[in-house]
């Protein structure tokens, strides 16, 4: 079966993937000139059902908690597994325990754990949640790498390509994100900052809770920390606001002043697609299946949502499975 998978953030890289793997013959266009500049590559890169629980639905972390174990058997080396730290400043310890009511998977720790886990903050914070189940990669680097991995294996890549004007496939997976023509997707503008903070490490992502912006720092190598993110409902991506800016770096500046001589290597913007209930769907219409509304956990989703893209796929010649599919849990989750 010819598939052609139309867009290659990381919903199409993973679809690629899932078809690949059951036999399908794929090619993968890219209206962009390379794999950057999309929402994929703008992501933290945390792969945290349980935190991501706080403010989501069930189906994100039913989806969700196995996203660790692909993206390690798919590219092995690219996850780390240290977990993630909540933590809040003492005006704002309230936020901790709303938070930690919200959503499991975690446990209370001290100053004592926190300076543990992550020496560098020692004294910083008096306490914390730690969810240990949770991991993280860099989304950039995972994406390149599946780029080579799937070329490798003889997925074809079109970069600079518009998959409407390509033809002769049997089937057609719309990954484009924002830009699937979907009247009931809106855009959640997201604004990150890359920095490069010489005198601090961590070794797992740290988000520090706020009434208003909770935001967070995700390691990346050489010390380097993705600080996002903004979560603005807007379409627009222009250029990260000064407000944006100043909220990010305070973020940073609180979890430790050694930000405060960060050097700022790059500052971008993501507008993630999102349905009206924050959840993915992946949706049969004729010859095409659709995976968006990926929102704000499409390293998380991307995995489980490609499989069934692919199941899908393979199975459209059973009528009855693909009503299910679509019409319950599959079509909502
Ligand atoms: C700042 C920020 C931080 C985030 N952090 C996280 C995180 O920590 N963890 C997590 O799981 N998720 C995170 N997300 C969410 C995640 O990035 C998105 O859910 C995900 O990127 C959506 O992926 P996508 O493949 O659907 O869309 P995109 O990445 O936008 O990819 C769609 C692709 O389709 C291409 N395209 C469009 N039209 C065509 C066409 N006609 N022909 C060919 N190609 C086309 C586009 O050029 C694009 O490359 C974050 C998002 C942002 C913005």
């Amino acid at each position: 079966m010819r598939v052609l998978v139309k867009g290659a953030g990381v919903a199409g890289l993973t679809a690629a993937f899932e078809l690949a793997a059951r036999g399908a013959v794929v090619t993968i266009a890219e209206i962009r000139h390379g794999l950057g500049g999309n929402a994929s590559w703008m992501a933290g890169g945390m792969l945290a059902p349980w935190c991501e629980r706080e403010s989501a639905e069930q189906p994100v972390l039913d989806l969700g908690h196995d996203a660790a174990d692909w993206w390690d058997a798919v590219l092995p080396g690219h996850v780390t597994r240290a977990g993630t730290l909540v933590l809040a400043m003492s005006r704002d310890a309230g936020e901790l325990n709303r938070f930690a009511s919200r959503t499991s998977g975690h446990r209370w720790i001290d100053e004592d754990e926190i300076a543990l886990l992550e020496p560098d903050l020692a004294g910083r914070f008096r306490r914390g949640l730690f969810f240990p189940g949770e991991a993280h990669l860099d989304p950039r680097r995972a994406m390149a790498a599946l780029h080579e991995k799937l070329a490798g294996s003889g997925v074809e890549f079109h970069f600079g390509a518009d998959a409407q004007y390509m033809t002769g496939f049997d089937r057609e997976i719309d990954c484009a994100g924002m830009a699937s023509r979907d009247d009931r997707l809106r855009g959640v503008r997201g604004e990150m900052l890359i920095l490069h903070a010489p005198d601090i490490s961590l070794s797992r992502p740290v988000r520090l809770l706020h009434p208003r912006l909770p935001l967070y720092l995700a390691p990346r190598a050489d010390h380097h920390f993705m600080a996002g993110a903004t979560m603005i409902e807007s379409l627009s991506t222009g250029q990260v606001t000064a407000r944006s800016m100043m909220e990010l770096l305070n973020a940073a500046y609180s979890v430790h002043p050694a930000f405060g001589e960060a050097t700022i290597v790059e500052t971008g913007v993501g507008v993630r697609p999102a349905f009206p209930d924050n959840l993915p769907r992946v949706e049969s219409h004729g010859r095409t299946v659709a995976i968006n509304g990926l929102y704000r956990h499409g390293f998380l989703l991307a995995p489980a949502m490609a499989r069934w893209a692919a199941e899908l796929v393979f199975d459209s010649d059973k009528p009855v499975e693909l009503a299910d599919e679509t019409d319950g849990q599959r079509r909502s989750a």
